[in-house]
């Protein structure tokens, strides 16, 4: 499986592709400039046939509709984050995704001939869903490289997100983490240095 990160907009959002199939990658979170995702996907010479959101907020989704529209693909959502998805991010007007499914957690998706696990993680929205396929996770905003997501905005959730976080370290030590921001690390990496997770 290949994965290739591409990071746009202001607050540095992690978008990514990932692929067995060139020609049947994933998007996984389309922040900002769905010109710019749609020309690094050429660069890569792919073809995207899913795109899943991780979490409703702006910095994630601004790009989402009109690629959707663009792309001709089906769009994943979490049901939990659907009142979220409407508004104004940096002075840019973003539409509601059009969700062709949404997701609870729980779901085993089988897209670009890979098994995608998709896991409810609420705390930092409370819909959020991280998508695991084999030992790599993409966590969306529950957990960085030695930080953690805030659980200080609309429909956050403090004692929810620390929950989260124990139900990830549970997952083991070698499972590969690709946040929403920032670089990407281990489980087992966070359980011994995260200052977050010594709970
Ligand atoms: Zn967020």
């Amino acid at each position: 499986m290949h994965i290739e990160a591409a990071v746009f907009g202001p607050f540095a959002t992690n978008c990514y592709f990932v692929w067995e199939d060139p020609k049947q990658a994933l998007l996984i979170d389309a922040g900002f400039l769905p010109g710019a995702i749609e020309r690094k996907a050429k660069d890569l010479s792919l073809e995207i046939c899913a795109i899943l959101i991780t979490h409703g907020h702006g910095d994630h989704i601004v790009g989402a509709e009109t690629l959707r529209e663009a792309l001709h693909c089906p769009l994943y959502y979490p049901e939990g984050d659907l009142f979220l998805a409407t508004g104004n991010f940096y002075g840019e007007r973003y539409e509601v995704p059009q969700p062709s499914r949404t997701l609870r957690g729980g779901e085993v998706l089988e897209l670009g001939g890979m098994q995608i696990e998709v896991l409810h993680v609420p705390g930092h929205s409370p819909g959020h869903v991280a998508y695991r396929i084999g030992d790599d996770l993409f966590s969306g905003d529950c957990l960085f490289r030695r930080g953690i997501g805030r659980f200080d905005l609309e429909g956050s959730d403090e004692m929810q997100l620390y929950a989260t976080l124990r139900s990830l370290l549970a997952l083991g030590d070698g499972v590969r983490v690709h946040p929403g921001h920032g670089p990407g690390t281990t489980i087992g990496e966070e359980r011994r240095e995260n200052p977050f997770l010594q709970i």
